[in-house]
């Protein structure tokens, strides 16, 4: 048996060398509990933020403690009467080949709707994300500007497609051409700007958002944001989901400030969190499903193969690696 533990906290970028494997024992199952073979492991921007020593919504990485994040296993044995070998579950899990668990927070999975990866993008975190952020702060009216950063990663490619599917103009930003052509081959996005490649990012969202922005969904924060909101129109919503492009710094950077803005345009700013809409899963879950099952939400996934390469995997979503969810398989 192996586990992944946090070596050191990343200073920067995080490097390789922030990460160890140990070869563990395999664990022994006790009344009321089941062994875990995991299959797939999710790797998330979120998690650099916990590998800092800072209290946060969610506790930090303790050093030498394997990390953990969102898991698909299968269970090998139980002693739990709700749980039979051959179950597949999701929960929030070490990074260990095998491991126990009480079942407590697991949820049972099928491959009715999709493949097991999906629990971990469309079908999990990434969808819930996209979906609830867009109805509890977006509020998306037909016709409306969408711009969205991030656009061909995992919750920013959900986002595109929610938009599409309300009727909206929708403009993505992502750091390639081959992203850009992606999610407006795949996914209808009408437009798309790669920021790798624009100097001027202020006058780029202008020519690709016309009519201005109504909605802009964050997916990266710093310079990209302080471009945005030189272009947002009247009671603009921004819905601040993510800063991956301020992740691995170690001071925190500040920029145009934007009150001036929200106020001339009565815009509003907000943080989302999934983790604080809980109660409205199940029906987000409900939704997602019949879009997948339609045919109308579609996704992507980028699969790194081998326990070995996780590490490697979170790293790499910081030079945008990814299309879609990136996902380690065992
Ligand atoms: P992604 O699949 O979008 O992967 C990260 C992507 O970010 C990369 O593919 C890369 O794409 C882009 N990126 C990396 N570095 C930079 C940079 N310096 N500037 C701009 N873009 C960069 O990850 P997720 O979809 O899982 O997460 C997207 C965002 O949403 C993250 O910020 C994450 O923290 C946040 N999030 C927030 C949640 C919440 O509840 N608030 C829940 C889930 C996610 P490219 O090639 O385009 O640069």
């Amino acid at each position: 048996n192996k586990q992944i533990i946090l070596k050191n906290r990343p200073k920067g970028k995080p490097e390789t060398s922030d990460f160890e494997f140990q070869n563990i024992d395999e664990p022994k199952i006790d009344a009321g509990e089941i062994l875990l073979k995991t299959k797939y492991i999710s790797v998330d921007p979120y998690l650099r933020g916990r590998m800092r020593d800072e209290e946060s919504y969610i506790p930090p990485f303790q050093l030498e403690k394997p990390i953990s994040s969102m898991v698909v296993a299968e269970v090998k044995d139980s002693q739990n009467k709700n749980f039979i070998p051959g179950d597949h579950v999701v929960g929030m899990l070490d990074w260990k080949l095998l491991q126990k668990n009480s079942g407590k927070n697991l949820r049972k999975i099928s491959t009715d709707l999709a493949p097991f990866s999906a629990y971990l993008g469309v079908l999990g975190l990434t969808g819930l994300t996209a979906y609830l952020a867009l109805e509890t702060i977006g509020k998306l009216r037909k016709g409306e500007t969408l711009l969205v950063s991030g656009a061909a990663g995992a919750v920013g490619s959900i986002v595109c497609q929610i938009g599409k599917i309300k009727g909206c103009h929708v403009v993505g930003i992502a750091g390639s051409d081959e992203k850009i052509q992606h999610i407006q081959e795949k996914f209808n996005v009408d437009n798309g700007i790669n920021y790798k490649k624009t100097e001027n990012m202020k006058d780029a969202i202008s020519e690709k958002c016309p009519e201005g922005v109504d909605v802009y969904f964050d997916n990266v924060g710093g310079e990209t944001l302080d471009a945005v909101l030189q272009n947002i129109n009247k009671a603009a919503r921004i819905i601040n989901c993510g800063a991956i492009s301020i992740y691995n710094e170690t001071e925190v950077p500040t920029g145009p400030r934007p009150e001036g803005i929200l106020i001339k345009k009565s815009a509003l700013m907000q943080g989302f969190l999934v983790r604080d809409h809980e109660s409205k899963y199940a029906e987000a879950m409900t939704q997602l499903g019949e879009w997948l099952k339609s045919g109308k939400l579609k996704y992507d996934e980028t699969i790194k193969n081998g326990f070995e390469n996780t590490p490697d995997a979170f790293i790499s979503l910081f030079d945008g690696d990814n299309i879609g969810k990136m996902i380690v398989e065992i």
